[in-house]
């Protein structure tokens, strides 16, 4: 049998932080574990502990009390996120084109070189699954479709462990089988909605008429529609070509428990991180921020975005939230950092009908002025006020303490706050 078109693949770790933990204390194997202990709320567990019962948010002091036989571990981002790249690199090696989509999902392209017939597309798929599993010890669901959101339903199949290859004839028998609000890119509000016309599994969406959809919904549900039908609308991020993250990353002194001071030094983090990625003409959009304590721990949260940016207001603004809730009050932090990944060519960016991007890129302007600022005056000349803190605090060691090297590159004076 010939193959007509490429698949697309798409790897899910299974419970990934938790499994990261397990992965490196195999002794916990098989037993309820729940990772979040820094933070007082379960935030990632094994399937041993959610068939106790345990869910997202449940405090730890009440796992602790109704179920004693849990362990509890803190968070380590670090950890995890030296997984996921274990993760991605064994792809790349079985194929050209992936896409780190979040740090614990990867999309494939299978091209017609890696796979001239469907049993070569079956057996590519299951050999990167036993790959990913003897490599890292984690086990992965994997599933193969027409399109990026086919393969994310094979995936979310069969979990954990599944392998779920959506043949084309196959397509019908697995939508049907796919309640609707499970449908990458369906949101808590959307499927109400959909549940309302009747529409309550995958199949009976992709089974409505083109001009009905074309009708009734809004671009995004448009594309799923199409993306349903086997015709690709949504590409697989970028070749392995492209630089694949930005990172910026800072040790301060001295240490602080100020969250506004944490929050500052993240920014100006992230604003180094935007400089660079601007200087190679690039954009993101997804965005990964870590803080650490006095303790060597890390505590992390990702960001992604519905456009591509490289303007480091975007990036402050929507992870402040984020910041907030993974900030805990009373302990002592030492470093922030950011990495920024999904990073596109500048003008692979495409203007969508929403005008996003082009707004996105007209905000964008300021930052242009703030490069030719520092191109002229050296790179600490100007910053942004969320950056203040981290800027001043390391200014006044300086001035106090006359044995640290001058690191300014600032040959103006400095001129105060611009509000
Ligand atoms: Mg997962």
């Amino acid at each position: 049998m010939s193959m007509y078109h490429e698949y697309i693949i798409h790897i899910d770790g299974d419970s990934f932080f938790a499994a990261c933990e397990i992965a490196q204390y195999p002794h916990l194997k098989g037993l309820p574990v729940v990772v979040g202990q820094e933070r007082g709320i379960a935030t990632a567990f094994t399937y041993e502990a959610k068939a106790l019962g345990i869910t997202r948010g449940m405090p730890i002091f009440k796992i602790k009390k109704f179920f004693p036989e849990v362990i509890i571990l803190p968070t380590h981002f670090e950890l995890y996120k030296m997984y996921s790249q274990k993760m991605s690199n064994i792809l790349r090696r079985y194929l050209r084109v992936v896409e780190d989509y979040s740090i614990d999902e990867c999309f494939g392209l299978i091209e017609n070189d890696h796979a001239h017939t469907w049993e070569d597309v079956c057996t590519l798929a299951q050999t990167i699954k036993i790959a990913l599993q003897k490599e890292t010890g984690i086990t992965f669901s994997v599933g193969v479709g027409r399109t990026k959101v086919l393969a994310k339903i094979a995936s979310k199949a069969q979990k954990p462990d599944g392998l779920t290859i959506i043949s084309d004839r196959d397509e019908e028998m697995v939508l049907s089988q796919t309640p609707i609000s499970k449908v990458w890119g369906i949101g808590y509000r959307t499927a109400p909605t959909l549940k309302q016309k009747g529409i309550t599994n995958a199949l009976q969406f992709r089974n409505l008429p083109e001009e009905y959809i074309m009708r009734t919904f809004t671009k995004p549900l448009q594309e799923l529609w199409h993306e349903m039908h086997g015709t690709r609308i949504f590409d697989i991020g970028h070749s392995d070509n492209d630089p694949k993250s930005l990172q910026a990353t800072r040790t301060f002194f001295p240490m602080s428990t100020d969250r506004e001071i944490v929050f500052s030094e993240l920014s100006k983090n992230i604003e180094t991180a935007c400089a660079r990625m601007r200087r190679y003409g690039l954009l993101t959009s997804s965005v990964i921020f870590f803080v650490k304590t006095s303790e060597f721990k890390y505590f992390g949260r990702e960001f992604r975005f519905p456009f591509f940016t490289d303007n480091p207001i975007d990036i402050l603004d929507s992870i402040r939230p984020l910041f907030d809730a993974v900030f805990v009050k009373g302990l002592r932090y030492r470093a922030t950092g950011v990495t920024l990944s999904h990073l596109r060519p500048f003008n692979k960016c495409e203007q969508d009908i929403f005008g996003t991007q082009k707004e996105v890129h007209d905000r964008g302007k300021l930052m242009d002025t703030f490069d030719r600022i520092r191109d002229l005056y050296g790179k600490n000349s100007i910053f942004l006020g969320a950056s203040m803190h981290a800027m001043t605090r390391n200014r006044q060691r300086e001035i106090l303490d006359e044995s640290t090297p001058y690191q300014w590159n600032l040959p103006v004076p400095f001129m105060g706050e611009v509000l």
